[in-house]
């Protein structure tokens, strides 16, 4: 049994094998599949190119070497034939609506795992003929882009119903939304930091995670154990160790049930002021957390997820479904969608692919959208189409002038005007202004007379102030002096907000950490919006301040 300590990032503890994402860089990702008969063709000429492509190294092999040698890509061919096989691809990808590489990949853990279970020596010899004719049908859907470890990596770590604890070096948001993360129970990732978006998303999935602790070879296949309480990460612990580490798991569970007795109760402070609490969202499972832990609503809408997990631009429609689907689900509680949030870390390919796309490393939030009018113009027309349903605000991320607000009116006006042409029903909304960056705080007086609310997103600003290399997944620079200094410009934020007579929030990760609740109180914030998991004991501690 070995310990290693990195930093903890989210709590709770996971218990699962290691599994290294490193080596699978092309990780078969899951995807929605609308036309599945169009992924059943691309399945089949993939199969065809298989066997074209085994006949021509048949007749190479049979030159070069003996028959005997090279009648084992006839026994190739005839797996490729083997209708039972095939028929559970095609069954996966029409049930499932699902890819047909993620589909082979299901389907061959399953062969393999049964052969592995098998006593029978032929079937057993025949194992790694099998991988090999797998890894060339996803190589051959893949176009041959699979890195050819990938594979045999995730056949031998992962098996049906094993749990997983994935390593990585780092892990963007949109390769944390596509990883099939049925089996996984924790992640440890080597670079990443408390603030980095990786981070925030697997805390608000509810993952234990760690950070700064690097994978290494001897941890292959070994069962781990994730204490993201303490940062530490225990390597093949004996039993009576894992028995241990259950039964705080059970005390955890324990613990947060205990929270279910202020579910019902209003946000007060001692004193009777209201807080208001909501919760920060990235999809629709988010959501009826809201409802479940009695939330004021959702604070902040990460909106830039719904183009994230697409392979292409979603549609007006599409992101309408979404905002509706929000508006309606929170039931007349205040939903605050961000628009469109783009950073160096959260960019889609296809945009960065996009000719049309006006894209520079140094753009971010709103600054993006001012430059790419029409994709913004898409996605205001959405969210204004929605707040028909609902108590819908829409916030700007990266509001760092007033002026820069008043643009930001002035194309919402347009929109509105133009969908009232078209007779398109709306209803009311307010508009308000993350502020993020230092500039925007020296600035805080003259957008408060702009904003109808304030949102301080807290983890860009902390970047901006003590950050110089602007590195989310680098936290190294954050002491407890920085605290400090974070909370001063906190508060000119407020009271520049309060100044104007506008409410101020804040959404970024400071607003969960109940270590500083009471300042930010007694600071006259006026709302939090915190990680869904951390509603309730973020409750408890205001009721108690
Ligand atoms: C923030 O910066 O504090 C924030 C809430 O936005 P994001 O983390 O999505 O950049
Ligand atoms: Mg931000």
């Amino acid at each position: 049994m070995t310990k290693y300590t990195g930093k903890t990032a989210t709590s709770g503890i996971a218990i699962g094998k290691a599994y290294n994402f490193k080596i699978s860089q092309n990780y078969v990702r899951r995807h929605h599949i609308d036309d599945t008969d169009a992924e059943i063709l691309r399945l089949e000429e993939a199969i065809i190119s298989v066997k074209n492509t085994l006949k021509e190294t048949y007749i190479k092999a049979s030159s070069e070497t003996d028959k005997n040698n090279a009648s084992i890509f006839e026994v190739y061919q005839l797996i490729l034939d083997d209708a039972d096989i095939k028929d559970s691809i095609i069954e996966i990808i029409v049930k499932r609506h699902v890819n047909a590489e993620f589909a082979v990949t299901v389907v061959y853990r399953k062969v393999v795992k049964k052969i592995k279970n098998s006593k029978d020596s032929y079937q057993l010899e025949r194992i790694d003929d099998v991988k090999d004719v797998y890894k060339q049908i996803i190589s051959s859907l893949n176009k041959n882009e699979v890195a050819k470890s990938e594979l045999s990596s995730l056949a031998n770590n992962i098996t049906p119903g094993d749990s997983v604890i994935i390593f990585a070096d780092e892990l963007t948001p949109s390769e944390i939304i596509n990883i099939d993360k049925s089996n996984v129970t924790g992640f440890v990732i080597s670079k990443g930091s408390l603030n980095s978006h990786a981070t925030i998303i697997l805390k608000s999935m509810g993952f234990p995670v760690i950070i700064g602790v690097k994978y290494q070879d001897s941890m292959e296949n070994k069962f781990c154990i994730v204490d993201a309480d303490t940062g530490e990460l225990i390597v093949g612990p004996d039993n009576d160790f894992i028995s241990q580490y259950e039964k705080m798991q059970n005390k955890i569970e324990l613990e947060n049930k205990e929270f279910l007795k202020v579910i019902n109760k209003e946000t007060l402070t001692k004193d009777g002021k209201r807080i208001y609490l909501y919760a920060n969202v990235v999809d629709d499972n988010d959501l009826s957390k809201i409802n479940d832990y009695n939330a004021d609503g959702v604070g902040l809408f990460r909106s830039e997820f719904l183009y994230l997990k697409n392979e292409n631009y979603p549609s007006e429609d599409e992101l309408f479904i979404a905002f509706k689907k929000a508006a309606e689900t929170l039931r007349n509680k205040r939903l605050i969608i961000r628009t469109l949030d783009i950073g160096p870390d959260k960019i889609p390919e296809y945009f960065i692919k996009d000719k049309n796309i006006n894209y520079e490393e140094s753009m971010r939030g709103v600054e993006f959208c001012l430059n790419n009018i029409d994709l913004f113009k898409t996605e205001l027309r959405a969210i204004i189409r929605a707040s028909a349903y609902g108590n819908v605000a829409i916030m700007y991320p990266m509001v760092n002038t007033s002026g820069t607000f008043i643009q930001i009116k002035e194309i919402v006006n347009q929109v509105v005007s133009e969908l009232n042409n078209e007779n398109i029903t709306i209803g009311s909304f307010i508009q308000g202004a993350m502020i993020e960056t230092k500039e925007a705080v020296k600035n805080s007086d003259a957008i408060s007379k702009e904003a109808d609310f304030i949102s301080i997103g807290s983890n860009d600003l902390s970047d901006d102030l003590f950050n110089p290399n602007h590195d989310r997944n680098n936290t190294s620079f954050f002491t407890k002096d920085n605290y400090s200094e974070l909370l001063d410009n906190i508060k000119i934020i407020i009271d520049n907000g309060h100044k104007n007579n506008i409410k101020v929030e804040i959404c970024g990760e400071l607003a969960s950490n109940i270590n500083f609740t009471e300042q930010l109180l007694k600071m006259d914030i006026d709302g939090l919006s915190v990680v869904p998991l951390e509603v309730l004991r973020v409750r408890e501690k205001i009721l108690g301040i």
